[in-house]
């Protein structure tokens, strides 16, 4: 579904990505691993068109992504759930919601869509009228979750859900990624949380220093002398 070939980015005179290939077939759940700096939320930005890359290509359903830009990469199904969770402070539950929704034309279908949204996430309905920059981190979180469906994508990335979150919501937070995925949508998902992220996923990526250094299922992942020691802290 998603493939990215040997890929460069870079900020400035810094390069970030060295190279990096990866893939992401249809229906799974792939997981990016890695240290801070390591590289993996410049490969999601630049995969929702949020930052160009200086050399390589990048494809969505057999078709060139590389340069198309973030709107263009939106409509084409893929939506963007980022770090720090970055919803619109001042606007109401509601208004974010619709903001995710932006490229949407379909009225019945965004508020039928909406109301989904809020039968997942509960406490998001009883507030649906609150400003966002009130809500908790968790309640932020499933905004931001929910903002991102509302484009009624085929891939959602994700990137470091479970970032500065009560260890109970971080849970919540993977049970909802992990529902997304059995519901038929396709997961790329960055994760400080190596363990919770190499458990969930079907195949998974180590990134160091702006390369792949490894990759395999979960499980294999999880075995791995390099990964135990250095991320599993085995
Ligand atoms: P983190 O968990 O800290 O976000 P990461 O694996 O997602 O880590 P990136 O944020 O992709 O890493 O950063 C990769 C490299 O690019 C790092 O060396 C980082 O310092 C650099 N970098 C990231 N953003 C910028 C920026 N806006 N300007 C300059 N350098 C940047």
């Amino acid at each position: 579904m998603l493939k990215i070939s040997d890929m460069v980015c870079c900020y400035g005179h810094v390069t970030a990505l060295k190279g990096i290939s990866l893939e992401v077939a249809a229906g799974q759940l792939v997981a990016l691993i890695g240290a801070n700096g390591a590289g993996k939320s410049t490969t999601l930005r630049a995969v929702s068109g949020l930052m160009t890359p200086s050399s390589g290509a990048m494809t969505f359903d057999g078709q060139d992504i590389t340069r198309v830009g973030a709107r263009q990469v939106l409509k084409r199904g893929i939506a963007h759930c980022p770090e720090g969770r970055r919803v619109f402070p001042q606007m109401s539950v509601e208004e974010n919601l619709e903001m995710g929704a932006y490229l949407r034309s379909d009225g019945a279908g965004v508020r039928s869509d909406a109301e989904r949204i809020y039968g997942m996430f509960p406490r998001l309905a009883e507030r649906r009228r609150q400003v966002a920059g009130t809500l908790s981190g968790g309640e932020q979180q499933m905004l931001a979750i929910g903002r991102a469906l509302m484009s009624r994508p085929r891939l959602v990335l994700f990137d470091e859900p479970s970032l500065g979150l009560a260890p109970n919501i971080v849970e919540q937070t993977f049970d909802i990624i992990r529902e997304i995925r059995k519901a038929g949508t396709t997961v790329l998902l960055v994760e400080q949380n190596a363990f919770a992220a190499l458990e969930m996923c079907d195949y998974a990526y180590l990134l160091e220093s702006g390369r792949v250094v490894l990759s395999g299922s979960g499980a294999e992942l999880i075995k791995n002398d390099h990964v135990r020691k250095a991320y599993l802290g085995a």
